[in-house]
């Protein structure tokens, strides 16, 4: 269990003073102009030591992302920070805009230095009006103490805008979030070219998400080695988790990478409603990963190779918990409908195929289908999986996937009550 002492956000549950004179008096903006004095390649290096893996959901290793930014070039070069959070389950980056945003700003700024920008947007949730004005105060506050803006007192030109996005999920897709802030149709782009050498308006941009960017400062006040020491190797640091679902208490709270699942729901959430054995299954990483067997979460930690060995993964680390209450195929069936709903229509595959699973889905639910509709719909999540622009394909594959995987049994016995209720409604 994490100690107190290596926890980053220390006031992730907004109980301590969230101005800026409360965020110093806990550390943030504390050495910054230390760090920018000591370089550009400084910076990313100690990141890429650290061992920091997105916390955005892909676990791409942030450090070696800075890296990948020209160092020479005519154009400006930009940082987006993904606020969006819109993935099911997911309700992180909401407590850190609104009682640790200063983390968040101090990181922006030696990120965007690391990978020389001078300008930096956030890119909002369309649903997160009061997170936008909790940041939108934090950054008048940075800009008033001369911490940024022009002439600031770090020798960094930097400038950092919000920008509220209108509430659709697939502007959370890297591509898509630049087109929304161009003022365009949140559309993905297709890749190559990738943001870092084409991005926003045309120049190379960096997109991270809120959480990555800010433990950025504490990495670098406390050493790459320390936060490389929690966790496990390839999965180092801490994580903030949100447990929802059935669980006595649901919460957000900042764990190390690694930790098993079953500690994580004991000591932070007080249990599953009505103990381990009334657990029926788990979403451990936000509502686009498959789902895993309560064997499975009794078993498993919480970190990226773990989860990928089991088929799923840790995503956001949005731990979404479903005891045997829960009627596994309409859950998976709701999702699937989220995704359709959320899909922007460009590629065939994803705009035919997740209403296709939907329909299917609902069917199943009823009990009105073919056995053999389950191998069809497996095949069609593997036609869309793998066959679009963005990964919201796979996104809505996924779960569909778990399902089948794991509960092919109950689809069966659904399926078998419907046909013997019927076959004796014909009978009488
Ligand atoms: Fe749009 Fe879906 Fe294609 Fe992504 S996968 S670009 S959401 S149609």
């Amino acid at each position: 269990m994490l100690h107190d002492r290596d926890r980053i956000f220390r006031n992730i549950y907004g109980l301590h003073d969230v101005s800026l004179k409360g965020a110093m008096s806990r550390g943030v903006w504390d050495g910054t102009k230390f760090f920018i004095d000591k370089g550009h390649d400084y910076i990313i290096d100690e990141v890429k030591k650290s061992g920091l893996r997105g916390r955005g959901g892909a676990g791409f290793p942030t450090g070696l992302k800075w890296s990948f930014m020209p160092k020479a070039d005519a154009r400006p070069s930009y940082l987006v920070i993904n606020a969006d959070e819109s993935e099911p389950g997911s309700c992180k980056d909401r407590e850190i805009l609104r009682h640790d945003a200063h983390l968040m700003i101090e990181g922006a700024l030696l990120a965007s230095f690391a990978m020389r920008a001078h300008t930096c947007y956030v890119y909002v949730r369309g649903e997160y009006i009061r997170e936008r004005e909790a940041l939108q105060r934090a950054i008048d506050e940075a800009y008033d103490a001369k911490l940024i803006g022009k002439n600031n007192v770090h020798g960094w030109d930097f400038d950092i805008f919000v920008h509220h996005g209108a509430g659709a999920y697939i502007c959370g897709e890297e591509t898509a979030m630049l087109e929304s802030l161009e003022g365009k149709k949140g559309q993905p782009r297709l890749k190559p070219p990738f943001p870092a050498n084409v991005g926003l308006y045309g120049a190379p941009t960096t997109i991270n998400n809120v959480e990555s960017i800010a433990v950025a400062g504490e990495i670098l006040r406390r050493g790459s080695a320390w936060f490389a020491a929690l966790g496990k190797p390839n999965n180092t640091g801490t994580k903030l988790f949100q447990i929802s679902g059935h669980v006595e208490r649901p919460c957000v709270v900042e764990e190390e990478m690694g930790i098993p699942l079953k500690e994580l729901i004991d000591k932070h959430c007080g249990g599953i409603r009505g103990g381990w054995d009334n657990l029926l299954a788990v979403i451990p990483g936000g509502s686009s990963v498959r789902c895993i067997t309560a064997e499975q979460a009794e078993a498993v930690t919480m970190d990226f190779d773990a989860l990928g060995k089991l088929g799923s993964g840790l995503g956001t680390a949005a731990v979404i918990v479903m005891d045997k209450s829960t009627d596994i195929i309409g859950a998976i069936r709701r999702i699937a409908y989220f995704y359709k709903h959320e899909s922007c229509g460009q590629c065939t595959p994803c705009r035919e195929g997740t209403g296709w699973m939907w329909r299917v889905l609902e069917r199943m639910e009823r009990g009105e289908a073919e056995k053999r509709e389950i191998d069809l719909l497996f095949d069609v999540t593997k036609q869309v999986e793998g066959h679009t622009i963005c990964a919201l394909g796979d996104a809505a594959a996924w779960p569909v996937q778990g399902l089948i995987n794991n509960f092919r049994s109950v689809i069966e016995a659904r399926i078998d009550d419907y046909q013997a209720k019927h076959s004796r409604m014909a009978a009488e």
